[in-house]
């Protein structure tokens, strides 16, 4: 029997832990009662703002003929593990046995793209009778139940290595120069371990949580060995590969004008630059983007996009680009990723007198333009070469900013 184990919502801004921690203590303990044959780290709706850090689940698939003894060792280990006593952890645990009804992968989508109640989660489950635990208010049946529905067809993996519990909550001494070699002998089939512009290092999580680092990359094999090369300043005490949505931009949707962009959804929409970009107190940077349909939404890079906010600052109206990102409240566009479709080359201006070089005035609505001081006269407005500091390409958000989802331009999936 193959039994699919989702759990969600265990970990805990303040005191640590994580749900791909207690994912890697269950694929041990799982290995006594059958052979867990697939381990998905889920990332879900990066817009939704009450869940914890990151919005990951995990679903394990085991092959058992002990159902019963390897749903009590999970419960057993989501409360051991799970951080109760904080008042915004509500775990939950999802239990499928056979196969996925395609409900399930719908409901993986539609907790990327929308944000979803725990009593649709309930009522699906219901249905196909599936089992399920809910702790406290058990928000984490929704992302227990996506998680087993994510069916992954686009995928990357990560490894990550745990701390000895005596060490949470204490300093990482991950040695960066080992971080550096990893990369340069692995990227791009390993991605954003490093952000150069910041000169950080980004596979290890200042958070207390049991994570000591994690690498990303295209699959199973490159990342465990990757990790070989990276010096953890201390034990690893338990390690597991999860594979993955991160990096997949699997939350992206493409939508066809401005009027089809939800609020918490997250978005790919074509348009024109439609207002000279504004930066504003705090050094975000906004610009209008109107769609083919003359509909416009506001568009926003904000500070910890770092150098992504000079591109963004570069447009200028008339530039037709493509954005990505995610729709908060008020359907602003917090920008992930830009592409410079068609940069405008040229602006209309005044002509120059023949005479004295001066750039000439209106000389009324309808009557061309004069030089002021020579009385030369031109009829039509003329066409000046912009010099642009952008590119026709795609731009990214550095590494240090990037979203779990965002697919790095470098990826080829
Ligand atoms: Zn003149």
């Amino acid at each position: 029997m193959l039994l699919h184990i989702g759990i969600d919502d265990t970990d805990s801004r303040k005191h640590g832990m994580c749900t791909t921690y207690i994912g890697a203590v269950l694929m041990r303990r799982l290995a006594k009662v059958g052979e867990v044959e697939e381990a998905k780290l889920v990332r879900l709706n990066p817009n939704i703002k009450y869940k914890t850090r990151g919005n990951a689940a995990i679903a394990l698939a085991v092959r058992t003929k002990k159902v019963e003894e390897a749903k009590r060792i999970t419960k057993q280990a989501v409360e051991e593990f799970a951080v109760l006593e904080d008042e915004n952890t509500n775990p939950g645990i999802v239990f499928h046995e056979g196969e996925l009804p395609e409900d399930f992968s719908r409901f993986y989508h539609r907790a990327l793209h929308e944000v979803v109640g725990i009593d649709q989660a309930e009522r699906l489950l219901r249905r196909h009778g599936a089992e399920y635990v809910k702790y406290k208010l058990g928000r984490g049946i929704v992302g227990a139940l996506a998680a087993i529905g994510a069916e992954l067809e686009q995928a990357t993996y990560e490894y990550i290595a745990y701390r000895a519990r005596e060490r949470w909550g204490t300093r990482r001494n991950i040695d960066a120069a080992s971080v550096l070699a990893m990369d340069a002998l692995t990227f791009p089939l390993t991605f954003n371990n490093f952000d150069y512009g910041e000169g950080r290092v980004l596979i290890a999580p200042h958070t207390p949580c049991p994570v000591l680092f994690g690498i990303r990359g295209i699959n199973a094999q490159v990342v465990e060995e990757a990790a070989k090369l990276v010096l953890p300043g201390e034990e690893i005490a338990l390690s597991a590969v999860y594979k993955t949505n991160q990096g997949t931009d699997a939350h992206l949707e493409e939508v066809s004008r401005v009027a089809e962009v939800r609020p918490f959804s997250s978005v790919i929409l074509t348009g024109e630059v439609a207002s000279e970009p504004e930066i504003i107190r705090g050094g975000h940077v906004f610009f209008r983007l109107r769609d083919d349909h003359g509909e416009e939404i506001t568009c926003a890079a904000y500070e910890p996009t770092r150098q992504f906010r000079g591109v963004v600052r570069a447009l200028i109206p008339g530039d037709r680009v493509k954005v990505y990102g995610g729709v908060d409240e008020s359907r602003t566009i917090n920008l992930e990723k830009l592409e410079v479709l068609r940069l405008r080359r040229e602006r209309l201006v005044n002509p120059q007198c023949k005479n004295c070089g001066r750039r000439m005035e209106s000389a009324g609505r309808g009557k061309g333009y004069r030089c002021r001081r020579c009385r030369t006269r031109a009829e039509e407005k003329v066409r000046e070469r912009l010099e642009r500091n952008l590119q026709e390409k795609l731009y990214s958000v550095p590494p240090i900013a990037m979203r779990h989802l965002s697919k790095p331009p470098v990826l080829a999936l």
